[in-house]
């Protein structure tokens, strides 16, 4: 809303009429109404038609409200103490149907005339056959005219509280009827810019919310709706939008203009593959970003095992040879440590050291590396939160690499490009693809870059589903795998509260596993969250090097562990586990050359939802599919990383069904950001002005 203090739409619910201070106070508690703005913007779930009459005999179950007129032909009182009730027979020329009071019986009774006309309205329930209602609105009519209530009603999102306070989903309904009419145009004014109401043909803001909750027709509602679902997307790209624009526009970026040495010698004589096309695609996105003289802030997305690492070291050795120092952030000790082994392998051969800050790193050795950053004689890092900190200060720090994103906070991730005169560049990888709807209403101020290209070479994952009634002959299957010297992951979920009973199913579980694979033919590694860091590590390693065949553990592996020889993924209780979690899982296995499995055990009792899930994994393993149905199945807010958004604060929209909505949306917003950043062209001030009176909410990030 506009931002002025005078204006009406901020004034206190308790100022509406027909709210008083108690109301006022169940509406802030219970559905966070505070002013007449929060109230305009709690909009009907539905409405029900006032505009039909229904004949009796069309009445069925189906219709939860209804509309009957007729005539009164008698009425009486029946039965005793609670179970004494009025009740009244209506009649039209297709049947009749029954009436029934439970209170108020008196008043009721003394109103009612026999062979009077009635239009009546109330919900519909049926006893033996028979339609009826209970405590109907009733309303006298003239014989022979058939008179409609002219409106869609709206029925609205309530509470029980509420319910208790005469503020069900329909009396709501008087409270916003009695708001409206205080509003001018000047209260709700236009805030879209007129080429846009033009080209998206949209009606009016004013008349937009007026309808949302008072339709004079269905037609009517949907446009009003479609209008304002569209403001909302629009709304929130174009702030992000614009942060993005004027990042280009305006932002100072350290200048990467030589591809150097290192580049080049690592490129030629060091890379152990071809690059894919989508890798060869995105460097070359980084390369034009860091040339330009602007600050790089770039989203990149890629499927498990879809080789960001490499992408991201190349890109490391550019700012290196450029003269400047890089750094990659991961979110694990285990990922970090991980990412140094292998990149330390890759670069073994080349006369630049890398090194490694975390948590453990040991007070001499983390002093001598501090003391490297600030000089500037280190020039690669990697390392976890550790490299944050206050003391860590770089010399000319020219990338930074963030790996598995949504794992860290947006502060946290700001504090790194406070640690240059100049900001850095970034590049932020996800481990996980988020559906693309989602990137871009949630990182539409980044730019973006996708590698939806898997190295070629490697086997597709077979899927399969088993109920868990067949463990034995699964368990003769990676006996077999194991046969052929290959290894497998057991998983084994974390599914009750207590960490007690997670444990104590996990032992179970191996003890059940060791029983199938006994000692010394077979060897077991287990790696669970009650171990201390280096039992963990000792575990990890053992299987890492063929030691032991079997991995047995809880999710603690989930992300980033590579070991190429591992050929089956068995996942217990896969039911118990999301979407995002089963693809990560499965990424664990196809590593290698060898043809890989993915067998999701479940019990037989699975729920819609679960079976979906399951379903899902079986049919693909396409990790941007997998997160557009998670989206599907689960909604926006649960999915990983957006929750803390801010920007997905939609009350109409929805990103699964409205998609067209919001890429019409997003288009323009980008449009007008990028030819007007600062809104100072005409048509735009409105805009300009709207945005303005938003300030101090949240805007997800402005991250340089
Ligand atoms: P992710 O994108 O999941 O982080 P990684 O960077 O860990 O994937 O790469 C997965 C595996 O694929 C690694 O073993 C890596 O060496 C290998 N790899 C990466 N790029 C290629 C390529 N172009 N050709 C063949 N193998 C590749
Ligand atoms: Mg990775």
């Amino acid at each position: 809303m506009t931002g002025s203090n005078q204006n009406i739409l901020s004034y206190p619910i308790e100022y509406l009429k027909g709210v008083g201070p108690q109301r006022a106070d169940l509406l802030k508690k219970e559905l966070n109404i505070f002013t007449f703005s929060d109230l305009l913007h709690h909009f009907p779930y539905r409405h029900i038609d006032r505009t039909k009459i229904f004949r009796i005999v069309d009445l069925n179950p189906s219709i939860e409200f209804a509309q009957v007129q007729g005539v009164l032909v008698n009425f009486e009182v029946i039965g005793e103490k609670s179970a004494r009730r009025l009740i009244a027979n209506l009649k039209d020329d297709s049947g009749t149907m029954e009436l029934t009071w439970f209170q108020g019986i008196s008043w009721v009774q003394k109103m009612l005339r026999q062979g009077q006309q009635y239009l009546v309205f109330g919900r519909m329930g049926f006893f033996m056959g028979k339609p009826q209602m209970v405590h109907p609105e009733l309303e006298v009519v003239q014989a022979g005219t058939a008179q409609t209530k002219n409106y869609l009603e709206p029925v609205y999102p309530t509470t029980e509280k509420l319910k208790a306070r005469g503020l069900g989903g329909r009396p709501m309904a008087k409270l916003v009827q009695a708001l409206l009419p205080l509003l001018s145009e000047k209260d709700i004014p236009e805030n879209l810019p007129d080429s846009i109401l033009h080209r998206g043909q949209f009606v009016s803001r004013y008349a937009a919310y007026q309808q949302a909750h008072f339709p004079s027709s269905t037609e009517a509602y949907e446009k009003a709706v479609r209008r304002l679902k569209f403001e909302e997307f629009f709304i929130a790209q174009i702030r992000l939008a614009i942060v993005r624009a004027k990042r280009h526009r305006y932002s100072k970026g350290v200048v990467f203009d030589k591809v150097g040495d290192l580049f080049n010698t690592f490129y030629h004589k060091h890379l152990p593959f071809q690059l894919t096309g989508a890798q060869k695609r995105v460097l070359k996105e980084i390369r034009s970003d860091t040339l330009n003289g602007h600050q790089m802030n770039r989203l990149l997305q890629g499927d498990v095992g879809s080789g960001k690492t490499i992408v991201a070291l190349l890109s490391m050795l550019l700012a290196i040879d450029n003269g400047f120092q890089a750094c990659m952030m991961a979110p694990t000790e285990i990922l970090a440590q991980q990412h140094f082994n292998s990149i330390s392998s890759l670069l073994k051969d080349m006369p630049i050291g890398v090194h490694l800050l975390t948590g453990s790193t040991k007070n001499g050795e983390r002093k001598y590396i501090l003391q490297c950053l600030a000089e500037g004689s280190l020039s690669l890092i990697i390392g976890t939160h550790a490299l944050i900190e206050e003391v860590v200060q770089f010399k000319n720090l020219g990338l930074a690499v963030i790996d598995e994103q949504h794992r860290f906070g947006v502060a946290q991730r700001a504090s790194l490009w406070k640690k240059a005169a100049v900001p850095p560049h970034v590049l932020v990888m996800t481990a996980t693809p988020i559906p693309r709807t989602l990137a871009m209403t949630a990182y539409g101020d980044l730019d973006y870059s996708i590698m939806d290209e898997l190295p070629p070479g490697r086997q597709p994952i077979t899927t399969v589903h088993r109920y868990d009634t067949y463990r034995v002959s699964v368990l003769e299957f990676i006996k077999d795998e194991i046969e052929k010297g290959r290894q497998a992951y057991i998983i084994f979920p974390l599914i009750e509260e207590s960490v007690k009973l997670d444990y104590e199913s996990l032992m179970q579980g191996y003890e059940h596993v060791k029983a199938f694979f006994p000692e010394p033919r077979y060897w077991i590694s287990m790696v669970h969250g009650r171990q201390n860091p280096e039992v963990k590590e000792t575990n990890m390693q053992r299987f890492v090097k063929g030691d032991t065949q079997i991995m047995v553990s809880t999710t603690v592996i989930e992300v980033g562990v590579n070991v190429p020889n591992a050929s089956v993924m068995l996942i217990e209780n896969a039911e118990k586990f999301g979407l995002s979690q089963l693809h990560q899982l499965r990424g664990r296995v196809g590593r290698g050359a060898e043809k890989s499995y993915c067998i999701l055990l479940t019990s037989s009792k699975l729920s819609n939802e679960a079976r979906e899930r399951i379903k899902t994994m079986v049919s693909t393993n396409n990790g941007f599919e997998i997160a557009e149905k998670d989206l599907e199945l689960r909604g926006p807010g649960d999915i990983e990383g957006t929750r803390q958004s801010g920007t997905l604060n939609l009350r109409l929209a929805d990103l699964v069904k409205d998609k067209l909505i919001l890429d019409a949306a997003k288009k323009w917003a980008e449009q007008i950001a990028e030819e007007d950043p600062e809104l100072d062209a005409a048509e735009n001030l409105r805009l300009k002005h709207y945005l303005g009176s938003l300030q101090g909410k949240t805007v997800w990030s402005k991250i340089s």
